[in-house]
């Protein structure tokens, strides 16, 4: 511009006014034509603001179209940044292990995890921005939404899917905005239940035997003359109960000491022989000769493990196959190894299990035949006490059992518990 001024003077020095008036008018009317050029192609990317088609200028349109092109890189940067900061966040909830659903005010869903969709079987698709009370019918969570106390979860078992219980929270967040958070407890819930069940098991167990004893107690009491038989009828049945309750409550001791007790991590070397003698002894006491009794002795490997607790499970096994078999039957007590692992098993020839209940034997207190267990002095915790030796030694319960003919019990050991005898490891 300024060269184009002293151009003009130089015309009008040269020639008149009118002329360089004329050359400066023309060169204003090229400036601004470029000028409008250049603005309606800032015009056209602005339409459509990409980095890739920015034009190119010269001059002071070049600063310009510099500028915006940084500032357009900068922004498509943030942007960039923003879109991973959230795609981050919602891969973080989408692996949760509870199921979270951002609501509305009005309750309609703006975003769902996929354990949210699991457990109220929604699609976080379809079904964006619909009511979620359309969507999820149960009245119990229908109220708990209208109410709007949500100081305490719901607990809700979803109709749709079985023996699921879910934990139910809202979170108010953000002015107006709600989050919905649910957690399957069922696995908390089971544990519950078995506690309570175990609790009123072990009060029920120890009252009959109660009510007994102070029954007679009362009565001796209120009859001091009584026939010196009766007094020894009477003292006979009180002992009785009283031992029953004895061996309910060393069961029970022996079953809190396993549960808290660590697993023995490699254990002692135990000499099998001596234990199944000592075992096999046991057990003839306790048949007082009513059974053919036989030991099998197949393999002399030995085991590392905790010498207490196996010979507890052994006999706990050796007891049961007593118990429930008639008088004149036979047991058999085995040792031996399938495919490198050592196995413990007890057969017997007695009353059988029918299959439906064989996989509840070891919960406590589970009894197939509730009189005939307590006739012969069980206590329903025997074989609670045998699952836990089982699983603290890393073995395996295997029962397999006909009604009628008989059982095996069979304890199988992992390899890395077996001890090579002597001979092997010459
Ligand atoms: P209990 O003290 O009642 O014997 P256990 O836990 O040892 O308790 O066993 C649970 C139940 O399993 C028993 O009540 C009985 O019904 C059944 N059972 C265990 N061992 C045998 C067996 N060898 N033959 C038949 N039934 C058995």
């Amino acid at each position: 511009m300024v060269l184009s001024a002293l151009a003009a003077l130089l015309l009008w020095g040269l020639f008149s006014a009118p002329i360089a008036l004329l050359f400066m008018l023309a060169v204003l009317l090229i400036v601004m034509a470029y000028r409008a050029r250049q603005l309606f192609k800032l015009g056209l990317w602005l339409n459509d603001a990409r980095i890739e088609t920015i034009p190119e200028a010269g001059g002071i349109w070049d600063e310009v179209f510099s500028r915006l092109y940084q500032m357009v890189k900068q922004h498509n940067q943030t942007k960039q940044e923003l879109a991973d900061e959230l795609q981050h966040l919602q891969q973080a909830a989408a692996a949760l292990p509870e199921g979270v659903a951002i609501l509305n005010e009005a309750n309609r869903i703006e975003w769902c995890n996929p354990v949210a969709e699991q457990h109220f079987g929604l699609n976080g698709e379809r079904d964006i921005m619909q009511d979620i009370t359309y969507l999820v019918r149960q009245p119990e969570f229908i109220e708990y939404i209208h109410d709007a106390d949500f100081s305490k979860p719901l607990l809700m078992r979803p109709a749709r899917l079985d023996n699921i219980v879910l934990s139910i929270k809202f979170i108010s967040y953000g002015g107006n905005k709600r989050l919905l958070i649910s957690r399957d407890i069922t696995q908390f819930e089971r544990v519950e239940a078995m506690r309570r069940d175990f609790v009123a098991n072990v009060s029920h167990e120890l009252r009959t035997p109660l009510t007994v004893v102070i029954g007679f107690v009362e009565n001796l009491q209120d009859m001091p003359d009584l026939s010196q038989d009766s007094a020894r009828r009477a003292l006979h049945l009180m002992a009785e109960q009283t031992r029953r309750m004895d061996n309910l409550v060393a069961d029970l001791l022996t079953l809190s000491r396993l549960e808290n007790e660590q697993s023995p991590s490699r254990g002692e070397p135990v000499d099998m022989k001596e234990l199944l003698n000592e075992v096999y002894r046991d057990g003839e006491l306790l048949s007082g000769a009513q059974h053919p009794l036989r030991m099998e002795i197949a393999s002399a490997v030995n085991l590392l493990g905790n010498r207490d607790e196996l010979r507890s499970a052994f006999s706990n096994l050796l007891s049961n196959a007593i118990r429930y078999t008639p008088d004149g039957g036979a047991i058999v007590l085995r040792w031996s190894e399938q495919g490198g692992q050592p196995v413990f098993s007890v057969q017997d020839s007695g009353i059988g299990i029918a299959a439906q209940h064989i996989p509840r034997l070891t919960e406590r207190f589970y009894r197939v035949d509730r009189s005939r267990s307590r006739e012969t002095g069980g206590t329903g915790l025997g074989l609670a006490i045998v699952k836990h030796i089982v699983i603290r030694h890393q073995a395996k319960l295997e029962i397999s059992s006909e009604e009628g003919k008989g059982s095996t019990f069979s304890i199988v050991f992992p390899a890395g518990r077996r001890l090579p005898s002597a001979s092997e490891a010459s």
